[in-house]
């Protein structure tokens, strides 16, 4: 076991109470992530995206929620993970999209023709062979144009295979389906990857936003991405926006998108469905 192996001498806290609660609790939870499309326990919220520039809102990204009867509420950020490694992300992933889209087909439906729909995908339904004609279908099937969908990447798509990584971005880019590069700046992210591939937007991750302030640091992180992107041909998009000066620097940085709980945080469909004719433009 190289695991056993690497902590050398310390071989023995390999079976530490610590590592076998986490295990026991990832068992339990894929077990229980099992029966949950079909308990009907997963569902999504959707957070609202506004373009700085007029305030208005352009979309929502959506986001996974799992309520079990036992284990309560559980983050995305600890079931994403277990479903990753089981193979369950699959069918989940699959789920995601059709609903995601589901949902916008509704609101296109009811006039709000203007509105996209961010998905975020794992890089196992990224080289599932058939994302890109499951995602045309569905286009046809919820009367949406590709535009108005954006599916979300993040850096470890490309690790294993890059090549194979750009020729399924161009698949998806000739449809006119929308990419993003989700939490830059967070990865392994190689400046050469980003012009190698046809991605339309560039989310900032919030670790760069949390404690921006005019001077520091991040200010400079900040700017240099907005630059980059710019330069690029890609818009930026903010994410973890909670305060005024966030949103007021990031506005004159000339950032083109923001997202979060200044904002709003993600909403369930009825709620959201609210939102869109009740924002106030800020
Ligand atoms: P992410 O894609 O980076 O999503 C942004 C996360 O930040 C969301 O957490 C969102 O609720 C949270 N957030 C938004 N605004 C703010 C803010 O102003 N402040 C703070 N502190 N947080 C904010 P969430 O919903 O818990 O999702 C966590 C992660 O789980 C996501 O990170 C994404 O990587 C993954 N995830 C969620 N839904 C899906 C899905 O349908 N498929 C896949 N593959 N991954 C998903
Ligand atoms: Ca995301
Ligand atoms: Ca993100
Ligand atoms: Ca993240």
């Amino acid at each position: 076991m190289y695991r056993a192996k690497a902590l050398g001498r310390n071989a023995f806290s390999f079976f530490t109470p610590a590592l076998q609660t986490h295990y026991v609790r990832t068992l339990e939870i894929e077990n229980a992530l099992r029966r949950a499309l079909e308990l009907d326990q997963l569902s999504l919220n959707y957070q609202p995206q506004h373009e700085l520039a007029t305030g208005r809102l352009l979309g929502f990204e959506a986001l996974l929620r799992w309520q079990h009867p036992e284990l309560g509420q559980v983050s995305p950020a600890e079931f994403i993970p277990v479903a990753e490694n089981s193979g369950l992300i699959l069918p989940i992933g699959d789920w995601v999209i059709e609903q995601a889209m589901a949902q916008l087909g509704r609101w296109h439906a009811a006039g709000h023709t203007w509105l996209s729909m961010a998905i975020n995908l794992s890089a196992a339904q990224f080289n599932a062979p058939d994302l890109a004609v499951q995602v045309a279908s569905l286009l046809r099937q919820y009367q949406l144009p590709a535009g108005s969908i954006e599916l979300e990447l993040t850096e470890t798509i490309a690790m294993q295979d890059p090549d194979l990584a750009v020729s399924i971005m161009q698949q998806l880019h000739q449809q006119g389906i929308r990419l993003a590069l989700d939490d830059f700046g967070t990865g392994y992210s190689s400046l050469s990857y980003l012009k190698r591939y046809k991605l339309q937007t560039l989310k900032i991750d919030q670790s760069f936003i949390r404690y921006l302030s005019a001077t520091n640091d991040d200010a400079a992180i900040v700017n240099v991405t907005i630059n980059l992107a710019k330069s690029l041909g890609m818009q930026t998009l903010a994410e973890g926006v909670e305060t005024r000066e966030q949103l007021d620097f990031l506005r004159r940085q000339g950032c083109d998108i923001a997202q979060g709980y200044l904002l709003s945080r993600p909403l369930p469909a009825e709620l959201a469905t609210t939102y869109i004719t009740s924002y106030e433009v800020f």
